[in-house]
């Protein structure tokens, strides 16, 4: 009787590993994402001169290809390179237009299904059970970070508070841990996002970091005691939770929300364009099957609504607005609408300034700053124009490694030198909030 029970729970042991393993797509005896990505490749093109310009986009505008660098076909400049994932039997049409073009080009990934594997290893051998022995160089699945939430809240509740803002279009609750001593005076506060975008996974990394970081040091770092004394962080680790989960489960390169949209069948938003702020026009599409579909409307997205809500309803004391995003190595300010200068630039600028020198002290990283429409492209509907625009002085968009060698597949390896040297850029951010800074306060926030 007793072995009986014991047989009986062994197999129901095994049915619910078979069950994980499937859900969670352990590698073992079986490929990641059932081996969808072998043989793909992903190129990088530089076109040199306005004509090579439109031949790229009109090549890759007749394949369907997965572009990486820049988001959408339409943001294709001269010089800029070109990053695109290419499915297999696609690759071989590719090449030889390519060359028939004399177009500059090399292969950056060979073969992305074994990128993919050397990104995450081997699952099962996380240390997942506690959050002192949270494994922060990884990275994890929604359940695993929204499980270590509640952890991180239970073990340092002296500086540590959760709340949900909302839940996403798939019913997911919204987090956001609130860090920073308690104090019966409305502090100051500084908000930070990650995973807007699902595939970007170090964005989700660097925000467990910034908390791990922030409850740890508490008693040795004076600069860090300081912050928390005197400011609160709210963050959200993932702010598209449908997506983040999709892009572990399904899809590894997906990056906007799960969103259905009835007349067309392509689903889900860009979340960062989704703002409502010159809403679906230049740097944006509302074409649904784009990955830069700026959705239905402003705010259409349950995700985006929510974190508006909250700013909206909070953005007497959030002074600075940073959302952590890869990859480039960049740091962006706005506007990202237009080519403008913002009527507190000199303090923005020197706070990026010392923000991109914080990160560079670490491991000699370089960044590029500045106004994400001359530093990146011109897009609109982003969320650092928007909160600008709500009146938050300091508004940043990081782009995290790299610059395209391992592109959205950055190795857990470098999850430790990126946390490191970004947690130097956003506590100098930080430090700058507690100093004045003259601007010209009458003509802001009329923007
Ligand atoms: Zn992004």
């Amino acid at each position: 009787m007793v072995s009986d029970l014991r047989s009986a729970f062994r197999a129901s042991v095994l049915l619910a590993c078979v069950i994980i393993c499937s859900s969670v797509l352990c590698p073992v005896g079986a490929y990641l994402y059932n081996n969808r990505y072998a043989g793909d490749q992903v190129f990088r093109i530089t076109p040199s001169d306005a004509e090579e310009v439109q031949t790229l986009k009109r090549i890759l505008g007749h394949m369907k290809v997965d572009l990486w660098q820049p988001n959408s076909a339409t943001l294709i400049k001269q010089n800029a390179t070109v990053d695109v994932h290419v499915k297999r039997n696609s690759t071989r049409g590719l090449h030889a237009r390519l060359k028939l073009e004399h177009m500059d080009y090399r292969v950056f990934i060979s073969n992305l299904q074994s990128e993919i594997e050397k990104q995450t290893g081997y699952r099962s051998s996380r240390r997942r059970r506690s959050e002192s022995q949270y494994d922060y160089e990884v990275y994890h699945s929604l359940e695993e970070i929204q499980r270590w939430m509640f952890d991180v809240n239970r073990t340092h509740s002296d500086l540590v508070d959760m709340f949900s803002i909302g839940k996403s279009y798939e019913g997911r609750p919204l987090y956001v841990l609130q860090i920073g001593k308690r104090s019966r005076h409305q502090k100051k506060a500084v908000w930070i996002d990650c995973g807007v975008h699902a595939r970007e996974w170090i964005g989700p990394a660097f925000c467990q970091w910034f908390v791990k970081e922030a409850v740890n040091s508490y008693q040795y770092d004076s600069v860090m005691r300081r912050l928390l004394n005197q400011l609160s962080f709210y963050i959200m680790p993932v702010l598209n939770v449908d997506g983040y989960h999709f892009s572990w489960t399904t899809d590894r390169f997906w990056r906007k929300t799960r969103s259905r949209n009835h007349k067309f069948h392509c689903r889900g938003t860009d979340a960062n364009r989704n703002w409502k702020v010159k809403w679906c026009e230049e740097g944006a599409s509302s074409h649904p099957c784009d990955d830069t579909y700026c959705g239905p409307f402003p705010e259409s997205e349950p995700e985006v609504k929510a974190v508006a809500k909250f700013l909206r309803k909070h953005k007497k004391h959030v002074k600075a607005y940073i959302s952590i995003h890869a990859y480039a190595q960049m740091l962006l300010y706005p506007y990202s609408y237009k080519y403008a200068t913002i009527p507190n630039f000199s303090c923005v600028e020197s706070a990026a300034q010392n923000a991109v020198t914080a990160l560079y002290s670490a491991y000699g990283v370089r960044y590029r700053y500045g106004p994400a429409s001359t530093t990146l492209y011109v897009s609109s509907g982003s969320s650092i124009d928007w909160a600008y625009r709500n009146g938050i002085p300091y508004t940043f968009a990081f782009e995290l490694r790299d610059t395209g060698y391992f592109g959205f597949l950055l190795p857990e390896s470098l999850i430790n030198p990126t946390c490191t040297e970004t947690m130097r850029a956003v506590k100098a951010i930080a430090s700058g909030l507690l100093k004045k800074c003259e601007t010209d306060k009458d003509r802001f926030p009329y923007i």
